[in-house]
């Protein structure tokens, strides 16, 4: 069985991929363990050589993954070459574990008390299609370099740069077997890591729906579970901001890769009395976004991913709800939607409680401190989120009421791949990235020998 890709911008096919079924998830499960074998056995040294080998591939390929994912998924070249070289740093950033898996000494009477951070086996990757290769990287390169195999299952609609990672993978030199993508559904291949007992873990990034249903399933097994799931992030503007950048840099946190971000700042809740100066500055700051073809770096927002995404977000601009303003978008074919901006009347519009994903933004007016934090939390989320104040005690303080994994104050970041990313509440489980994230994928084993005659 396979199915055929489809340029978001241009709607023409593109190459055909295999749709696996159960029987050959379950033979490339056999396979992996095996490696697993192979690669657990190297001397750490050798298994830190082959992942820096890895990252130098990925690097020797950062174009070529990068025009891979505008082909696929519409990304605007200067995003792809970013996420490219996002890859290559996170390789590398966990090619240092290997030799760094440190257990502890524990003091104890009678004797030697050691620990071991074991590796667990084969590790089921389930990736998203709104950044295919990033999010697959923060799931393998940690994984390999624990001394795992990797099943890695990318969405449907966006393999290609994961396949071309696995080819980068077997040149390196990592053993046959090791790594592979397994292309096809998600309730054919991405269950099967669910419900075969070889996998020991699951690491699923993707819909809050899915996500429930992948740890009720692992549940059975206690399958070990990491989750990076759905958001709805506020960008909390105070009326003693630098409202003028927090408003042209608004765009940003929101419209980039149309919207299909889970850490996108959905929900924009502004100090009334700033309001609307925040409006003025926004509206300009929206009209000077370019919408439109991917293929070129002065491009800031390109096509949603497919018609079938596009229907779901077109889904949300309805007569219901105030528009205030939109941007621009290309006609003719592409899946092209116009940055939009809503202004509901209540506060529990639907546009303020479920996740969009896409260039679709929320903003209201609120009252105070107080009011800003409970607003912020009135969601089954917690992802991300941005703070704007010159007022640093009161960054410090909202930063800390907010229920949520990533903030940043006076600006948008929230992903970097040596500080740990994850969700509060509903967004996930678990913390992918960061100086621990290797950690996730081994068992802690603790070991006692005696040195006297009574232990
Ligand atoms: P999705 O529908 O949940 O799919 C995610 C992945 O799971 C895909 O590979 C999908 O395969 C697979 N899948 C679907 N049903 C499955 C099942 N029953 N068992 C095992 N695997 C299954 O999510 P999406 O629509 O691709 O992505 C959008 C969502 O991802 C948003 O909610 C977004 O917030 C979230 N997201 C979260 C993060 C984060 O780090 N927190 C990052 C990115 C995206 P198919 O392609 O075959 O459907
Ligand atoms: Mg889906």
């Amino acid at each position: 069985m396979s199915y055929t890709l489809i340029n978001p911008t241009t709607e023409e096919a593109m190459e055909t991929i295999p749709a696996l079924d159960i029987d050959q998830v379950d033979a490339a499960i056999e396979r992996a363990r095996v490696a697993q074998r192979e690669w657990a056995g190297l001397n750490p040294a050798d298994r830190a050589s082959l992942l820096r080998r890895f990252a130098d591939a990925v690097d020797a390929d950062r174009e070529n993954l990068a025009q891979l994912e505008v082909r696929n998924s519409g990304h605007p070249i200067g995003n792809a070459r970013w996420e490219a070289e996002h890859v290559r740093n996170v390789l590398e950033y966990y090619a240092a574990t290997p030799e760094r898996m440190f257990g502890r000494q524990i003091p104890v009477a009678g004797g030697l008390d050691v620990t071991f951070q074991e590796p667990l086996g084969v590790v089921g990757v389930i990736t998203p299609w709104n950044f295919p290769m990033t999010i697959a990287s923060w799931g393998f390169a940690p994984a390999l370099a624990s001394g795992n195999a990797v099943v890695l299952k990318p969405a449907e609609w966006t393999p290609l740069t994961s396949l071309r990672l696995a080819e980068l993978g077997l040149d390196s030199g990592l053993p046959e077997g090791l790594f592979q993508v397994l292309t096809g559904k998600g309730s054919v291949v991405g269950n099967r890591f669910v419900t075969n007992l070889t996998v020991r873990k699951v690491v699923f990034t993707g819909s809050t729906e899915v996500g429930k249903q992948i740890m009720s399933g692992c549940a059975d097994q206690v399958k070990r579970v990491t989750l990076e799931l759905g958001g709805k992030s506020a960008n909390i503007v105070f009326a003693d901001a630098d409202v003028e950048k927090a408003a042209l840099t608004a765009p940003s946190s929101v419209f980039d890769n149309s919207g299909q971000d889970c850490c996108a700042r959905s929900r924009i809740l502004v100090q009334r009395s700033v309001f609307d100066d925040f409006m003025q500055h926004f509206e300009k700051a929206v009209g000077a976004l370019t919408v439109g073809d991917p293929t070129q770096s002065t491009t800031d927002m390109g096509p949603l991913v497919s018609r079938q995404h596009h229907d779901a977000v077109s889904a949300y601009v309805d007569a219901k709800t105030p528009v205030a303003f939109r941007g621009s978008a290309p006609d003719g074919p592409g899946f092209w939607f116009a940055p939009t901006i809503l202004t509901p009347e209540s506060r529990t519009d639907r546009c303020m409680t479920e996740e969009i994903f896409g260039p679709v933004v929320a903003v209201v007016p609120f009252d105070d401190e107080a009011d800003a934090v409970a607003l912020a939390n009135a969601t089954e989320f917690g992802l991300s989120g941005s703070i704007w104040t010159r007022d640093i005690a009161r960054a410090l303080r909202v930063a800390r009421g907010v229920e949520s994994g990533n903030l940043s104050v006076n600006s948008h970041s929230s992903v970097r791949y040596n500080t740990p990313f994850g969700g509060f509440k509903q967004s996930g489980l678990g913390r992918e990235l960061g100086p621990d994230a290797h950690l996730a994928f081994t068992e802690t084993k603790n070991v006692f020998i005696p040195t006297t005659e009574k232990d």
